[in-house]
């Protein structure tokens, strides 16, 4: 364990037009055969990832911490390529625009070389812990994970209005629907969970204690948690 204090951040998913939101995979794969796994990626797929105007060595360090996600066994690659045209994933690194990620295969829909993902809050200044809890985090959505604290056993008691006191303020700004989409919504189709719910997996938010009933604060995982890796050689080995 580490006593190096966290910088906390927050994350939004974006959806395609007319896309259907929340159906993807991860936590809430059924095993074979459902929709919720067409944003996943084919095994055997090498992922190539474009970065716009970023220094080798914030390209570098973030390549290394999205590939924690290749655990033994995941039959994906992760690499890095100079033609954005030839990449499904583009990340830029626009300070104050947020961090977000389209879901899995919906990168492939977003055309014209617009980015798939934003870090924004990320940067060769940003302690190992900051930067790979983000990195790995949005990284993860673009294997088609979505947020843990949705995970219908999850059941996080909400002290809804300070969520939205805080995420309705700077720099976030989030309206309320922005906020029952992307913190409130919840799965609660508990048999297609596949994988129990992990509460320090790298896709869940950094919660401050204020957020809860209970004052229990989650913290995401600084590396890829067990029970990230054991969902991610389910839907990939
Ligand atoms: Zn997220």
């Amino acid at each position: 364990m580490t006593d190096t204090p966290r910088t906390p951040w927050i994350c939004a998913t974006r959806d395609v037009p007319l896309g259907t939101r929340l159906s993807t995979c991860a936590a809430f794969a059924a095993l074979e055969g459902v929709a919720e796994q067409a944003k996943c990626w084919p095994r055997g797929t090498v992922l190539k990832v474009h970065f716009a105007q970023a220094a080798p060595a914030l390209r570098e360090r973030t390549l290394h911490a999205a590939r924690q996600w290749l655990v033994p066994g995941v039959q994906l690659d992760i690499v890095e390529t100079d033609d954005p045209h030839d990449a499904p994933l583009r990340v830029t690194f626009r300070p104050r625009a947020g961090n977000w990620s389209y879901v899995g295969r919906d990168c492939l829909e977003i055309r014209g070389g617009q980015p798939t993902m934003n870090l924004g809050d990320v940067s060769l200044e940003s302690s190992d812990d900051d930067f790979n809890s983000l990195v790995i985090h949005e990284f993860g959505h673009a294997l088609g994970f979505v947020h843990e604290h949705v995970h219908p056993d999850a059941r996080i008691r909400w002290r809804k209005q300070a969520v939205y006191e805080d995420l309705g303020g700077e720099p976030n700004l989030w309206d309320r629907a922005t906020v029952d989409a992307n913190v409130f919504e919840s799965y609660e189709r508990s048999d297609l969970v596949a994988t129990p719910f992990d509460p320090v997996s790298v896709m869940i938010y950094p919660i401050a204690a204020s957020w809860t009933t209970s004052g229990k604060a989650f913290t995401p995982s600084a590396r890829l948690s067990d029970g990230d890796a054991e969902t991610v050689a389910l839907l990939y080995s």
